[in-house]
């Protein structure tokens, strides 16, 4: 079946109508003209030949981008990515009645291999060879693959080791159906900067035989390697680490530098995973807010401190808070080796948290917030506008539940700068730094 592609969604997707049901088709770009077909049964739709393409179509530099569905945008021209960004961004704006000048959305040099993170699921193929990469879209099918765009060389490096390794020395990959089989998941967090490696392997039993011979074999393939944990999930559950951990090798523990700062980083704690526009988007936030050295700074959701670390010099106190354990005791580290005073970390739920800033009177100039993908919640919003910060910066990983918040926001509050930076390069995703000022302070 011959069909135009239309608009494409927030998601970057095009919504075809074929006989009144609504197909979503993925990778095509806008006026573009396809030969589809389309499973009715499994309301699926599958391009068969791209008759007439988008002028800002290019070949994918992946294999398995069709299947992998973790870069969206790989068959989209980059500075055409960036535009389709910040178009989205105008859109969810406008939708939702919030008025504000949207810049353009800010990219990468050259948007390759920039993820810090990297996190891979192991399993058998037909052939009973093990298999390492991300589930299939909607499914519990592995997509393997051995080098990823997207990935650092060295991560991508250790992963195709410890395939081999498992290969040779017979470690079955966990079966999460049968409950049978020892290695789940690989993790793997670096340091370019700074050349440090934490590999995460990820176990269902804390047995693991031959660990020492396989661990061995590991570092001697892996020199960039500075630590390795094992962690122990035994639990039936779609959370990549359990609770128990064992340091196999180095200190449990990687560091980092951002902007002039230096950082711990552990298994579980939250770090941006692109470090160079990382600092952008720290800079661009706190620049762009103004800070002044009397003001009190509130950083909620903080992870291991990082936006508050930064901004200490700028201002004269900051308060962070966070829900995560092993974050909260990374950022307190984080400001000793730093040798920062003026920061405190709290251990809570931010919305908890805020309230009782509010039930104290306490006195807040500015509040940062970086809340994850779902947003704030309504209660922390109305906390915030009985705080009556000066200004608020406000980051968000996802400026589809950002704008909802935000509605809470501008009665009181002017927005004064909204600049999306491409934190994801390739994929859907787009970072959102909105700052508000409050409309009686001006
Ligand atoms: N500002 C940090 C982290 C942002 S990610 C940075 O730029 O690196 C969002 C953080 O919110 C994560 O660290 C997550 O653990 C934390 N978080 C999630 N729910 C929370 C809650 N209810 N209260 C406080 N922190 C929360």
């Amino acid at each position: 079946m011959k069909i135009n592609t239309t608009k494409l969604n927030d998601f970057f997707q095009s919504p075809i109508e074929i006989s009144g049901k609504t197909y979503f088709l993925n990778n095509v770009l806008e006026n573009e003209t396809l030969e589809v077909s389309i499973n009715k049964e499994k309301r699926t739709i599958k391009i068969d030949k791209i008759i007439n393409a988008s002028k800002y179509r290019i070949k994918p530099k992946c294999d398995i981008y069709e299947t992998c569905g973790g870069c969206k945008l790989l068959h989209v021209e980059y500075n055409h990515q960036l535009y389709l960004k910040t178009e989205m961004v105008k859109r969810l704006f406008k939708e939702n009645n919030i008025k504000a000048t949207v810049l353009d959305t800010l990219g990468m040099d050259n948007p390759t291999e920039y993820r810090n993170k990297n996190q891979v699921v192991f399993g058998y193929n037909n052939q009973r060879k093990v298999v390492s990469g991300f589930y299939e879209e909607n499914t519990h099918k592995i997509v393997n693959f051995t080098t990823c765009y997207l990935q650092d060389k060295v991560s991508d490096k250790i992963v195709n080791t410890i395939k081999d390794l498992m290969m040779k020395m017979r470690i079955m990959p966990y079966d999460e159906d049968k409950q049978k089989g020892l290695i789940r998941h690989v993790m793997v967090k670096r340091s370019k900067l700074l050349n440090e490696t934490m590999v995460i392997i990820v176990t269902s039993s804390d047995v693991f035989p031959g660990r020492n011979n396989f661990l061995k074999a590991l570092l001697a393939s892996n020199k960039e390697i500075t630590t390795v944990i094992q962690n122990i999930n035994s639990r039936k559950t779609t959370q990549v680490l359990g609770d128990k951990e064992i340091v196999l090798f180095g200190k449990g523990y990687i560091n980092d530098c951002l902007c002039d700062k230096k950082f711990k980083i552990s298994s579980k704690s939250f770090y941006q995973i692109n470090p160079i526009q990382t600092k952008v988007l720290y800079q661009k936030a706190l620049d762009n807010a103004h800070l002044s050295k009397t003001d009190v700074l509130l950083d909620a959701y903080s992870g291991v401190g990082t936006i508050g670390i930064i901004a200490s010099d700028k201002v004269s106190k900051v308060i962070s808070v966070e829900l995560e354990k092993q974050a909260v005791n990374d950022a307190i580290i984080n400001a000793k080796l730093n040798n920062i005073k003026n920061i405190h970390f709290y251990n809570d739920d931010a919305t908890r948290f805020i309230n009782n800033l509010v039930n104290k009177k306490e006195k807040i100039d500015v509040v940062v917030m970086d809340p994850p993908r779902k947003g704030s919640t309504e209660s922390f919003l109305k906390a915030v506008l009985k705080l009556k910060p000066k200004k608020i910066i406000y980051i968000s990983c996802d400026p589809h539940t950002q704008v909802v918040d935000l509605k809470s926001l501008v009665n009181d509050y002017n927005i004064t700068y909204v600049q999306p930076v491409d934190m994801f390069p390739h994929t859907q995703h787009v970072e959102n730094i909105v700052v508000l000022n409050h409309k009686h302070y001006i």
